[in-house]
């Protein structure tokens, strides 16, 4: 008993060896993991890009044809109108020519024009999606009376890091200055490369709220409930650790108006234009 004690002691620094090499490599893959990741990421987003710029494309092809149909059908009838009622063809007209150049160009003027596609809506869908991958994209703003793509709303970038001392001074109670720029970075284009539903979720996960405390007094409930946001972000490890205020919107480049709406579960209106006006 006592030798497979003995035995058994001098395997533990041994073992304790291979976990600690174990947990290096570990954390090597998880490095190589979260580039990857980032790559694919951009990838995507080009690729979404150049989905978009062909289906532009095909829509300008197609439009242009349907123009070209538009003529070639039109002018063909304008033909056939004359020689059914000259008798010949408008080429060889030498002396009836004003009448019937007249009556050919009444057809002309009645003429249908094909109705051309909606240009708005193809461009509002354009900026949805622009918009929801943090790009540049148009807001709408209302000119004449009308709602127009017009807004220049600038791209979403990482923005800063917090100056806050508080990671400092509270002794390890904020992470904030345990984030490295290339892991704000990555947490940046993880966010924006998810559609707004995953980053509504991804919101409601970092975000932990407090609701108030003092639930006796309705009055206060039901004229304004003023919730306590804790704001976390995942660390390289995935684990969530407490940030301040400062660093969760500068990381994820979204501010107040837009996290309030993500964690109030307005999934229509986060998507919606008027969102954001604290972000220009
Ligand atoms: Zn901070």
């Amino acid at each position: 008993m006592q030798t497979e004690l003995d035995y058994l002691r001098q395997k533990v620094p041994f073992l304790e060896n291979i976990i600690a090499s174990l947990e290096t490599e570990k954390a090597e893959w998880y490095h190589q993991k979260m580039q990857f990741e980032t790559k694919i990421a951009e990838l995507n987003k080009i690729i979404d890009n150049l989905v978009l710029k062909n289906k532009a494309l095909n829509k300008n092809v197609a439009e242009k044809q349907s123009q070209l149909n538009d003529i070639d059908i039109n002018s063909m009838l304008d033909v056939d109108f004359d020689r059914d009622f000259d008798g010949d063809p408008p080429a060889t007209n030498s002396f009836d020519q004003g009448g019937s150049d007249s009556s050919s160009q009444g057809v002309t003027k009645q003429r249908k024009r094909r109705k051309n596609p909606d240009p708005q809506a193809w461009e509002q869908n354009v900026n949805k999606k622009m918009r929801e991958e943090g790009k540049a994209y148009k807001g709408k703003v209302k000119v004449d009376g009308k709602w127009q793509y017009q807004a220049e709303r600038r791209a979403r970038e990482l923005q800063p890091p917090c100056q806050c001392k508080m990671s400092e001074n509270s002794k390890g109670k904020l992470w904030c200055n345990k984030f490295t720029e290339e892991h704000r970075k990555y947490i940046f284009d993880m966010f924006w490369s998810k559609s707004w539903e995953e980053k509504r979720k991804a919101v409601q996960t970092y975000v932990r709220v407090d609701e108030p405390s003092d639930c006796r007094n309705r009055k206060n409930e039901i004229s304004r409930r003023k919730n306590t946001f804790f704001y976390r972000l995942p660390d390289e490890t995935g684990t969530l650790r407490p940030v301040c205020k400062n660093q969760f919107w500068n990381t994820l480049d979204i501010r107040g108006h837009m996290v309030a709406k993500m964690i109030e579960k307005q999934d229509e209106e986060v998507e919606s234009e008027q969102e954001d006006t604290s972000n220009l």
